[in-house]
């Protein structure tokens, strides 16, 4: 097999006490998956099943920096937990859908708000909003073989000391099992997925300068500078 320019590696995460790296195939994001989020933002969590939006694998970063994007002047952070996908398949029942999670990394969907909202506006999707490059800055996974799964415990972002964002895994509106099931009657999943859940009320713009540091029990803080 011959290529006709050297194909890119695949991105690559760091895992919690292992050399190697787990290999990025997707990222799905989960919309609006908090209700207070929601309602932040506008809308009522009763009345919506779950939605996706996606970024790209190497939109994900790992070297403790996001570099403020272009044509914005209101990027917003989002702490969420990511859910990495070991195995894979289609309709994949709500009680079978553990069984296929790696692991549990901390990261940040960071958003263009301005663009999101313009796009939002006139009913067009959602990337240049979201997936945009370094928009997906991540910690190293931790295996569930060593915490096993997580359906609680404190989900928070912190600025300069000064908690902006504050919530517990346990008011995710779709839990981890629910989520994978219904992404998995929409698309193939596979080995290599990674699945970001959503993030708690609280997301506001970041400035140049600013360290956040984020953090989900059991999986340990992130931290990462805007420059
Ligand atoms: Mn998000």
């Amino acid at each position: 097999m011959s290529y006709t320019f050297e194909p890119a590696l695949p991105v690559g995460i760091p895992v919690r006490g292992q050399a190697a790296l787990f290999p990025v195939h997707r990222v799905y994001c989960v919309g609006r998956n908090f209700a207070a989020h929601a309602v932040e933002m506008g809308h009522d969590p009763d009345k919506e099943p779950p939605f996706f939006f996606q970024k790209n694998p190497d939109n994900l970063t790992f070297d403790g920096e996001f570099p403020y994007p272009p044509l914005s002047s209101d990027v917003h952070h989002e702490i969420e937990m990511s859910c990495m996908l070991g195995s894979g398949g289609d309709d994949i029942a709500v009680g079978d859908a553990l069984a296929h999670v790696f692991g549990y990394a901390v990261s940040l969907d960071m958003t263009r708000r301005d663009l999101q909202g313009q796009m939002k506006d006139l009913g067009r999707p959602w990337e240049i909003g979201k997936a945009f490059e370094h928009s997906g800055p991540c910690g190293a996974i931790v295996p569930a073989s060593e915490i096993g799964h997580l359906d609680r415990g404190a989900i928070w972002l912190r600025i300069s000391g000064e908690v902006r964002q504050e919530g517990d895994l346990s008011q995710m509106i779709w839990k981890v099992p629910e989520v994978i099931s219904h992404l998995s009657r929409l698309f193939t999943l596979q080995a290599g997925d990674v699945i970001m859940t959503g993030t708690p009320s609280g997301v506001g713009p970041v400035r140049r300068g600013d360290r956040l540091h984020g953090h989900v029990d059991g999986l340990g803080d992130l931290e990462v500078s805007v420059v």
